[in-house]
């Protein structure tokens, strides 16, 4: 890789690293991630939990070596059964297939890692309730009284949004309080501190999870975004398309798509140079995205071509949008004429579409109608042209 392309690389990624309210919502909150980003936070979860697991599965049997040394029979003996059985959970999460399919699963199993250690706590605590408080039995008390901070710094190492870190650590401090209820140990100062200190580390987490996150976010946008738009390119698109449309077909919900190809494109090219084409291109783009609502998707598929991906739109829907876009423009030539396109609609309802690439072959070819009838125009399902 040559320096130049190295430093647009790093300034390029350094771009996307900088705050923006969208960008700080999307850290605070998950329900506006990307296909993209949707996809690879869940792999990453996934080996996270399951490193986790396995790491989980060798220590805490091990300890029980220390609460043999320093506990009566009588409670060693329970506190292994449980160490067992945590471990048991711990290797069956480690070991479950890696592919995971929904977010709920995901959140279930690190749901389940959190789970078990804190159960383990509580139970741990009425077992070494009558326990004398010396020697090396009340250094290892102290060490236990300590699992619920283990377990809340343990988020740190997921890359979650800084509501989900709150939901997971939430009934880990509900567990604190009901160990510190069977201990007896609910003297209001000591725990105010160690409430204190519980949301420090809670907090600490909380900014570490939501950090990996802004950087896993940033890696994913750079490798879906095409270098000289900003839309997403051909794969990630596709991906999108593939994951809207099957969202789209199993809850029966409408999803249109516009075809948009610009017209004699060429000629600025050829009259202006391949620059000034995509100084055009840019400024089409960001028009495009001017006239579209958040939740819309611009691809560049090719070229001088673009597919809009309209979740949730119907055919009445897909008209509104032409005419925003009607009256929004796409930009000038070079000459300060008015850039124009020719728009093919699809709709996956109206067009009984199977699957997505049918939905993308219909847009075209009513992308190719339109240029047909003149250019300058869009048209929409049961071919009713909309002059552009
Ligand atoms: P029509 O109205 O029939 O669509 O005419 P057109 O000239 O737009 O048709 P055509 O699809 O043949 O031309 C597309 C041109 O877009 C050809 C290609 O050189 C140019 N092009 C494709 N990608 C880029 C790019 O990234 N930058 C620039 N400047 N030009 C590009
Ligand atoms: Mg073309
Ligand atoms: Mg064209």
């Amino acid at each position: 890789m040559s320096l130049t392309s190295r430093f647009s690389l790093d300034t390029q990624l350094f771009a996307s690293l900088r705050f923006d309210r969208a960008r700080v919502v999307d850290l605070l909150v998950g329900w506006w991630h990307s296909a993209q980003v949707r996809r690879q936070r869940r792999a990453l979860l996934v080996s996270r939990v399951q490193l986790m697991a396995v790491v989980f599965a060798v220590l805490v049997p091990l300890w029980i070596v220390p609460d043999v040394i320093a506990f009566p029979a009588a409670q060693w003996l329970p506190l292994a059964g449980m160490r067992l059985a945590s471990s048991v959970v711990f290797l069956l999460l480690a070991y479950s297939h890696a592919r995971v399919h929904s977010g709920w699963e995901v959140s279930l199993r690190l749901g389940v890692l959190l789970t078990v250690p804190t159960v383990f706590h509580v139970l741990a605590c009425s077992v070494l309730l009558d326990v004398p408080r010396s020697g090396f039995a009340g250094v290892l008390l102290q060490i236990y009284a300590l699992l619920p901070f283990v377990v809340v710094a343990g988020l740190a190492v997921f890359p979650l949004t800084g509501l989900e870190t709150l939901l997971y650590a939430l009934p880990i401090f509900a567990a604190f309080r009901q160990a510190a209820l069977i201990t007896g140990e609910f003297s209001l100062p000591a725990n105010i501190g160690t409430l204190w200190l519980l949301l420090l580390v809670t907090g600490v987490a909380m900014v570490s999870g939501m950090s990996q996150l802004q950087y896993m976010i940033a890696l994913v946008r750079q490798a879906s975004a095409d270098a000289l738009t900003g839309a997403l390119n051909r794969h990630a698109g596709v991906e999108t398309l593939e994951l809207l449309f099957r969202v789209s077909a199993s809850h029966n919900t409408p999803l249109a798509l516009m075809f948009v190809d610009l017209d004699h494109f060429k000629q600025i090219n050829d009259g202006w140079g391949h620059e000034a084409g995509d100084a055009v291109l840019r400024g089409m783009a960001a028009a495009l995205r001017g006239s579209l609502r958040r939740g819309d998707v611009l691809v560049r598929w090719g070229g001088e071509e673009f597919l809009v991906i309209l979740n949730h739109t119907d055919v009445s829907g897909a008209r509104l949008v032409v005419n925003r876009l009607r009256h929004a423009g796409l930009g000038q030539r070079p000459d300060g004429s008015a850039l124009t396109a020719s728009i093919g609609v699809a709709e996956r309802l109206a067009d009984s579409a199977q699957d997505w690439p049918e939905l993308v072959d219909l847009a075209d070819q009513r992308m190719y109608a339109a240029k047909e009838a003149g250019r300058d125009r869009a048209v929409l399902p049961q071919h009713t042209a909309v002059p552009c």
